[in-house]
């Protein structure tokens, strides 16, 4: 039993070894990528669900980030956020990405008028809500861009949110530049609907596990109706993530969340791409 105790602890230091090293990996390639210009920004439309025509019509976009590197194809974020975070890049991830947002958002506004998105939407980490000057470098963004802050959504989760009053009071600089903020991912870790209070946000998101469950689980829908109704009687609108389905759109609009998202609608898509997916869903 030792012996095979000795093996599998040589194989588990084996594979430690193996992750650090493509950590390390990650972390030398994305410093190149960020100066070789091989991110970019995929946008996933967010829909109304509950507009008067009955039709669903755009209500906006979320802006995700997509890592094109040179020998392993197209990275996605869970394997280079943390790592981002870890060694100091996401700073300069983060700025690029909501300069790239607004950039291509006010250039839907110009060719698009009446069929452009209405709302922004942008991830926030952690990291970035530490820098002191960060609203000022938002600021500076909106203005270079031309965008307007009153269409743009910083997307933060609950455990970024709650109780630290650093953050807490980034969160109101941010408002009051006239940005919106919405709660990422609700519903997931130590989330209670009392706390939702206590932040200063606008929109809830209810994560992806409740809205996939809401067809079989009685359990989740309630929670999801519960959500809802805290959330209106605090003056925020909710967003369902992660609909595949029909009977997924067809239940939490029942269940009057006011937008969804998914692949339902739409896979995230390059800038041009969701620039004919609005004019598609426009006919
Ligand atoms: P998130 O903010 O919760 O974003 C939604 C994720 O769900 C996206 O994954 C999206 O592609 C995926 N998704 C959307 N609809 C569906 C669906 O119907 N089914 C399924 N199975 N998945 C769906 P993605 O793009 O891989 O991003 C993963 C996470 O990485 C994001 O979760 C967010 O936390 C983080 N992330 C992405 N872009 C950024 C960024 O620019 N900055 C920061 N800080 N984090 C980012
Ligand atoms: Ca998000
Ligand atoms: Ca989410
Ligand atoms: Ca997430």
């Amino acid at each position: 039993a030792k012996r095979a105790g000795g093996a599998r602890f040589v194989r588990f230091e084996a594979e430690m070894r193996e992750r650090s090293a493509r950590r390390t990996d990650i972390e030398t390639d994305l410093r190149l990528a960020l100066q070789a210009e091989q991110l970019f920004v995929v946008y996933q439309p967010v829909v109304a669900l509950r507009s008067d025509g009955g039709t669903d019509r755009s209500a906006g976009v979320e802006a995700l980030v997509r890592w094109q590197h040179p020998v392993r194809g197209v990275v996605p974020p869970f394997e280079f956020i943390g790592v981002a975070e870890e060694c100091g890049l996401i700073g300069a991830l983060g700025d690029f990405v909501l300069e790239r947002a607004c950039r291509d958002f006010v250039r839907w506004q110009h060719e698009l008028g009446e069929l452009a998105p209405r709302l922004l939407a942008v991830n926030l980490s952690r990291a970035q809500l530490g820098q002191r000057e960060w609203a000022g470098t938002v600021a500076r963004i909106l203005g270079e861009t031309g965008m307007d802050p009153q269409r743009l959504q910083l997307e933060v989760t609950e455990s970024l949110a709650a109780q630290d009053t650093d953050v807490q009071l980034r969160l109101h600089e941010l408002k009051a530049l006239g940005i919106t903020l919405a709660l990422d991912d609700f519903g997931t870790g130590y989330s209670s609907l009392a706390s939702l209070h206590l932040l200063p946000v606008d929109t809830v998101k209810i994560d992806r596990s409740f809205v996939s469950q809401s067809e079989t689980s009685h359990h989740h829908r309630v929670l999801i109706e519960a959500t809802v109704k805290v959330a209106q009687s605090l003056g925020m609108n909710t967003v369902a993530e992660g609909i595949e389905t029909l009977e997924q759109a067809d239940v939490v609009r029942a269940l009057q969340c006011d937008k969804g998202q998914g692949y339902l609608y739409s896979r995230p898509l390059p800038q041009d791409a969701l620039a004919e997916w609005l004019r598609q869903s426009a006919v």
